[in-house]
This record gives C-alpha cells, structure tokens and sequence, in this order.
C-alpha cells in the first residue's frame, strides 16, 4: 500500500512553492509567482490582499489535488508570526496593517483537508530535522535570504514561543549603534549577514557599484578584498550571534541554509573562528554547523511534514 502525500507550501516575499511529498521524498512540487510585497501594496485595503492571496492559494491547492489524488494534509510556511494558540498569523513584515488573520479556516473549508500554519522559517527548520531521519533531537536551523530567520526544533517538535516570535535571530544585534535595520533597531544580524546585508557590505566599501550576493561571491572567487570581507563580516556576526544563542540554549547541531549558504566556504571560516572564541570554553570543539542538505526545499517539505504529524501514526516525528 502506497504512503501518505502532503503538501507543502512555503509562501516567499516573490514565489508560493509548492511540493507533495511521500515521506521526505519529493512527488510533484510547482512554483508560481505571488509578489507578496506587491500584492499587499497595490491592495486597496488589507482584506482585498488577502482575499486575493487565498485565491492563489487556493488556486494552487486545487492544482497540487489535481496532479496528486492523494495527498491527506496541507502544511503551510508563512512569513510572519503565527500565534501558537489561535493558529491565526498574528503579524507580517511583508502586510504592515494586517493583524490575527485566520487563512486556515478558509483553506481547510475549501481542500476538505487538516491544515497548518507554521512561520515559514520554522517550517524550514522542521524539514532540515526531518532530513536527518530522526538522528538529532534539538537543533537551530538558520536561513539566510533576504532576511536572516530562525527555527528551533526541541524534543523533535518545532518550537514556537508563546507568541511564536522564537527564534526571531536575525534581529539579534551584533553591533550597537550599526545599521538602521527595517525591525527600527540597529546592527541586527541581518543587516550584515543576510543576502541584503553583503550586498551592503560591499556597496559601502565600493561606491557606485550594486551587486547581487552572487556576482559578489564571483568576486570573492578571483581575490577582491571588498567581496571577501563582506562574506568574513557576515560569518563573523553569524558566529557571535550563533555563540550567544547557544549559551542560553546548549544544543550541539546546527544547520544553516537559504541561498547564501550556497557560498558556504566564503563565510564559514570566519564563522566558525568566531563561535569558537565567543563559546563557553566547555562548548568548544562541540558544536557542529552544517550547511542545508534541503536543496532549497527545506521549506515545503517542512511544511509537508508537518502537516504529517496532524495525522495519527504518519510522518517523520
Ligand atoms: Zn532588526
């Protein structure tokens, strides 16, 4: 008898994806273009963004039930903070004006399927667990992207928060006084460790020049001192960063992913040499940081899987 499929959806600043997976093997997956950001600007109200990012949704719900007869529940990864009680998305960077909206209720009334909503860097970080086939019981996944988000897998279940605002790490600060970041504060993490934050990093140290995070490591490659200190800086704020949190939490995996980490060997020396300073000496030598083994789908498939612990007896956990 085949297994369970679930599908994933992780919902991007640009793209929704979405992916049916068997276990952690992907079935079928699909991505269409959503533009959040946009979509909630050009919106009169809030209600009519919404209204049209649940018909993309649905929409792509309706295809993924179409390719994949089978499939038992629907994980959602949303860029926001999704209140571990009401399952509501309390607040998104993306939908200033929005507050406790209920995207759940409608979805499962229209799929006639369980549904789950998850932070969408959470979800990654359940997907990056179920990837290491139940070897590890805690972990901090890291995504470094537009932004720098957090997730916290303890005892094999995602960890929220009481407000889900856990792990919100990329607004850990690194430098007083720094970069004036988005969240109001200055010299968060992702001001310097994001795919933002080195394309920053380098536009400062060479005016007039506005590269992308991979052009800038293209750059890295051939010897620019420029391009190699702006991925030293994000892995060095990485590593502080990364030591602090592991003093309040003692946990010994991490892994870290999103699409910086494709240029993993610029930034992970100064990172490591960091974290191993700024540890607690008994720590040193025992933490293990690893890059992403997802692909880039830690997201969809997280959110599959969780979508497979609402059924009794199926998924990873
Ligand atoms: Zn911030």
């Amino acid at each position: 008898m085949s297994k369970p499929l679930f599908l994933g959806i992780d919902v991007g600043g640009t793209n929704l994806r979405l992916g049916v997976y068997e276990d952690c093997t992907l079935r079928w997956d699909v991505r269409v273009p959503a533009l959040l950001s946009e979509l909630f600007r050009r919106a009169d109200s809030p209600a009519a963004a919404t209204s049209q990012l649940l018909d993309l949704l649905k929409a792509g719900i309706d295809q993924a039930l179409h390719a994949q007869p089978g499939i038992q529940g629907i994980g959602i990864g949303f860029p926001g903070f999704i209140s571990p009680k009401t399952h509501c998305l309390s607040q998104s960077p993306n939908m200033p004006g929005l507050h406790d909206w209920d995207m759940v209720t409608p979805l499962r009334a229209h799929s006639g399927l369980p549904v789950y909503l998850e932070n969408d860097a959470l979800a990654a970080a359940y997907g990056e667990y179920a990837l290491t086939g139940g070897m590890v019981e805690n972990m901090i996944f890291m995504g470094l992207g537009t932004g720098v988000g957090g997730g916290l897998i303890l005892g094999r279940s995602p960890f929220p928060g009481e407000h889900g605002v856990a792990m919100e790490v990329g607004h850990i600060i690194v430098d007083p006084g720094g970069r004036l970041c988005g969240c109001g504060n200055k010299g968060c993490l992702e001001q310097y460790a994001s795919a933002t934050g080195i394309q920053n990093s380098y536009a400062a140290a060479v005016p007039g020049e506005r590269l992308n995070t991979k052009q800038i490591a293209e750059r890295a490659a051939q010897g620019d001192v420029h391009a190699l200190a702006a991925f030293q800086l994000a892995g060095d704020t990485l590593g502080y960063a990364l030591a602090n949190m592991l003093k309040v939490l003692d946990l010994e995996y991490v892994v870290i992913g999103g699409g910086v980490a494709a240029a993993w060997d610029l930034f992970y020396p100064a990172l490591r040499q960091r974290l191993e300073a700024d540890l607690i000496p008994a720590l040193r030598g025992k933490i293990r940081v690893e890059a992403s083994r997802s692909e880039d789908r830690a997201g969809i498939l997280g959110a599959a899987m969780l979508a497979a612990r609402l059924l009794p007896g199926t998924g990873a956990a």
